[in-house]
């Protein structure tokens, strides 16, 4: 044995279990195994989990927050309106690789070997794609990277979209991206997403779509995405990101297009960072959150999943990679706070992303999958949710790739010193 974590608690089983781990990959999950190892690491009862996903992040854009100024309004246009002052003052993306190795590193940290990043391929040249390729496999040790090429200004909007949508295919992009609501026109955006599964057929790639992104009730591309799924069988492999607008649609019509949805097995993914401060800003009084309905479609049988979509960039100013902090998120915005339903929101961030990224089959604390855990600071789901606590140990394929030490706390009172524990005994 490489190595050996003993005393896990993991979701699902009763008692704790011990993973033994071999050329990468779990040789045996069970309680006391008597196999001796080369490394043992004693989880002591803490909560190991297998590793978070992002499913949806903009690897051009993080950090740049700032650069070369913040957005003051914090609204999407003026959002738009930096990130193209950005591009102007930092031609050639010379900071890219930096900043965006940062990020994956503050994700891979938190816990997250798994990652979708859309990549802006609206640019004569596809400089920032061309980037990311690279890093994609100089970060292969770290992390698994899908690359959506991501026409952020349009396919038919933008001069030679569709060409450089394909070259951004043949470059090695994973995935076939678009943003129907941002055509010019409704035909435009039906035309657009023809072209997208036209490609994705062309090229045997999946599909992932910002779809719907805005508050206008009439933006109904998902529905046009849910029929040609249906009608090419796609299913799994096509994903619809924000789809905002459901927040905005009446119900019968919400539950229709929910219909079509688990029909074509589509999956869904919530951005809430990004979301939640950027819908609602035509509103007066009340003000819509402008999330996506995940409630409602969990219920409804669809696939839904978190994105943590922004890391300190035009758009969202905060956010450190952790997808904990994206989950707690999700469940204030989303009415998930009832107790089955947070558990329900720890599975966006873990076993429902790991079918979008289309990896269930070798994701999971399952004898012969890859050895891919975390073991984190406390002990229970609730706790994992409420605390963020610290990952202790991340592993990758039987590797340790990240290690964190816990914080501490001390209360100084009445001459005593006395260690301070978020964490309510009874739950050990
Ligand atoms: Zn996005």
């Amino acid at each position: 044995m490489e190595l050996m974590i003993k005393n896990a608690r993991v979701t699902g089983k009763s008692t704790l279990v011990d993973l033994a781990i071999e050329n990468g990959l779990f040789a045996d999950i069970g309680p006391q195994l008597e196999r001796k190892a080369e490394r043992t690491i004693d989880a002591g009862g803490r909560l190991v989990i297998p590793p978070f996903i992002d499913p949806h992040i903009h690897l051009d854009a993080v950090l740049t927050a700032g650069n070369p100024r913040y957005n003051i309004s914090g609204s999407h246009p003026e959002g738009i309106e930096v990130w193209g002052e950005y591009k102007k003052a930092n031609a050639g993306f010379s900071d890219l690789k930096a900043r965006a190795r940062r990020a994956v590193e503050w994700e891979v940290a938190s816990g997250t070997l798994f990652m979708r990043s859309h990549v802006d391929i609206c640019d004569p040249d596809l400089t920032a794609l061309k980037i990311l390729l690279e890093l994609r496999e100089e970060l292969r040790e770290l992390v698994e990277i899908q690359i959506v090429a991501f026409p952020q200004d349009g396919i038919l909007a933008y001069p030679r979209g569709k060409a450089l949508m394909r070259e951004a295919l043949g470059l090695g992009a994973d995935l076939v991206g678009g943003i129907p609501h941002c055509e010019m026109t409704r035909e435009d955006g039906v035309a657009s997403i023809d072209f997208v599964f036209d490609l994705a057929a062309e090229f045997d790639r999946g599909i992932d779509v910002h779809c719907d992104e805005t508050d206008d009730d009439h933006s109904r591309f998902l529905e046009v995405m849910a029929a040609r799924t249906i009608r090419t069988g796609y299913r799994d492999r096509v994903t619809a990101g924000h789809t905002t607008a459901m927040h905005s649609y009446n119900n019968a019509y919400a539950h229709k297009i929910q219909g079509l949805l688990v029909q074509g097995g589509l999956n869904i993914v919530a951005n809430p960072f990004d979301n939640i401060v950027l819908q609602g800003r035509f509103d007066t009084y009340p003000k819509r959150r402008g999330i996506t309905r995940v409630k409602e479609l969990l219920a409804a049988g669809v696939n839904v999943s978190l994105g943590h979509d922004s890391i300190m960039d035009p758009w969202y100013p905060l956010g450190a990679g952790d997808m904990l902090s994206v989950a707690r998120m999700a469940i204030h915005a989303c009415h998930m706070s009832g107790y089955d339903e947070m558990h329900r929101i720890f599975e966006t961030i873990t076993h429902n992303s790991a079918r979008t990224m289309g990896i269930s089959g070798r994701y999971g604390l399952k004898t012969g999958n890859p050895a891919d855990l975390v073991i984190l600071d406390t002990h229970s789901v609730l706790d994992a949710l409420r605390l963020s606590p610290a990952r202790l140990f991340v592993i990758k394929a039987g590797r340790i790739v990240a290690e964190t030490r816990p914080a501490e706390s001390r209360i100084h009172s009445g001459g005593q010193e006395k260690r301070v524990d978020f964490e309510m005994p009874e739950k050990r």
